[in-house]
């Protein structure tokens, strides 16, 4: 076959309407401006907040401005909320008398609170989990240290996922093997790359029935501070975490949807996470993907375009600390999966697009090209495959053999502020941002107007 007759079997989607869409969205500032009245009208947004719920009504009230047929998905959300948080160095090698040090730290999401006036203890320092069990004798009643780096060195090319699934398995899983030592608190370095002195909080898990111990991020010049002490001799620690889970609270999905001309029962996923840390105001975690999602449908509207088949813009709830809202979604079309073509989803920080990461069958890849044409003149180029999940709230319609997408973002610098108190709207570069709206209202538009859906991509279990 020659290359000519390959181009002329892709399928027919109007290249001139593709550079429309791109255009529409690269000469919109709606999407910046939703973003700011978000972040600086509601700010933090933490599952089982007001906040949380003041933003379902102003997401659901912007998408019923647009025209589009709105409705609210029930969920039921974790609500821990965040309380005192201090740490103090009381006794180290070298200390003299009436000295002590403070450390910035903050509660990881799930932590519990520490008893009374705060807890005192020795401070055990490990790097990994191999180093965890070596020293297990020693963990009882102590507080254990997670020394475990971000490597910004992947982050620096083009690997910061890989970099903070690394650092992150210490997040996610070293309070729970620590409190199964017998540990009286749990601390780990915080996940991110530029160190301002800043703790990154985050979720932890526990086993099913595990009582959660005291658990906090420090901030990374802290943790070096306490291992470097912690080489001489014995670190002892006073800390103090008043965090509190409440029984869960009531929350929703906003699902918006832009109906389709020929196919409105069938569903192309463009979607983002509305809830956030509450530590700052969550601009690019993940202000940017659901408002960027949000604006794919304000640009159809300014061009009056309806795909064959429906767009269907989700703002899903609960995603940084239970993934709830994705859970409601999926038991509302598990019975009826052949209705869902694709998921995108968008929450990979404020970067500039560089293309499309796309789950999909390696056949499927050709079929992609004219959208990376289309978005060629801002150079968002790159079509990255991918075998796995590309966001955590489509994952289980992507492990059902829903094709799932994500705008491919330069995330070099995502986790300099990742889940810290300096996430705010002045990390969002509007440019960047429109680069994102613009790939994903091209994506969304050339899989809701194919003739054939995607075949089916099942990412491993
Ligand atoms: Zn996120």
């Amino acid at each position: 076959m020659d290359a000519g007759a390959k181009v002329s079997e892709l399928p027919k989607v109007d290249p001139v309407t593709l550079a429309h869409i791109r255009d529409a969205a690269m000469s919109s500032d709606w999407a910046w401006r939703q973003l700011a009245k978000l972040t600086d009208e509601i700010g933090p947004r933490l599952s089982g907040s007001p906040q949380l719920t003041a933003a379902e009504i102003q997401v659901a009230n912007t998408m019923r401005s647009l025209g589009a047929h709105v409705t609210l998905q029930a969920a039921k959300v974790p609500h821990w909320v965040r309380g005192e948080e201090r740490a103090e160095l009381i006794d180290y090698p070298g200390r003299q008398a009436g000295m002590s040090q403070t450390l910035r730290l903050t509660a990881l999401g799930g932590s519990s609170a520490t008893l009374g006036a705060g807890l005192t203890a020795r401070v055990v320092v490990v790097h990994d989990f191999d180093e965890l069990k070596a020293r297990a004798k020693e963990v009882r009643g102590n507080i254990v240290l997670f020394e475990s780096r971000f490597d910004q060195r992947l982050a620096d090319n083009g690997y910061a996922s890989n970099a903070y699934g690394q650092a992150g398995a210490y997040r996610f899983n070293g309070p729970s093997a620590a409190q199964t030592l017998g540990a009286a608190a749990a601390l780990v370095r915080s996940i991110g790359g530029a160190n301002f002195r800043l703790p990154h909080t985050g979720a932890t898990k526990w086993k099913d029935g595990q009582l959660p111990i005291p658990a906090a991020a420090l901030a990374a010049e802290d943790a070096d501070l306490i291992e470097r002490l912690a080489t001489t001799g014995p670190v002892t620690l006073k800390l103090l975490l008043t965090p509190q889970t409440l029984p869960d609270a009531d929350s929703s999905n906003v699902i918006a949807e832009w109906p389709g001309r020929e196919k409105p029962g069938e569903y192309v996923v463009v979607s983002g996470h509305l809830d956030s840390w509450d530590l700052a105001t969550g601009a690019t975690d993940d202000g940017v993907g659901v408002i960027g999602a949000a604006a794919v449908l304000e640009v159809l509207r300014q061009l009056d375009l309806h795909p064959r088949r429906t767009i269907r813009f989700v703002a899903w709830t609960n995603e940084e600390n239970g993934t709830r809202g994705s859970e409601a979604y999926f038991k509302s079309v598990e019975g009826n999966l052949g209705t869902q073509i694709a998921a995108i989803e968008s929450d990979d920080g404020a970067g500039r697009s560089l293309g499309i990461a796309a789950a999909v069958t390696k056949d499927s890849l050709e079929l992609l090209q004219p959208v990376l044409e289309a978005l060629r003149p801002i150079g968002a180029t790159v079509l990255a495959h991918r075998d796995g999940e590309v966001g955590a709230d489509i994952e289980p319609l992507q492990k059902a053999g829903v094709p799932g997408f994500a705008p491919l973002v330069d995330s070099r610098h995502y986790f300099d502020y990742h889940h810290t108190a300096a996430d705010t709207l002045d990390k969002v570069d509007p440019e960047s941002f429109r680069t994102q709206v613009a790939t994903m209202a091209v994506l969304a538009y050339y899989l809701a107007e194919l003739p054939e859906p995607l075949p089916r991509f099942k990412i491993s279990p």
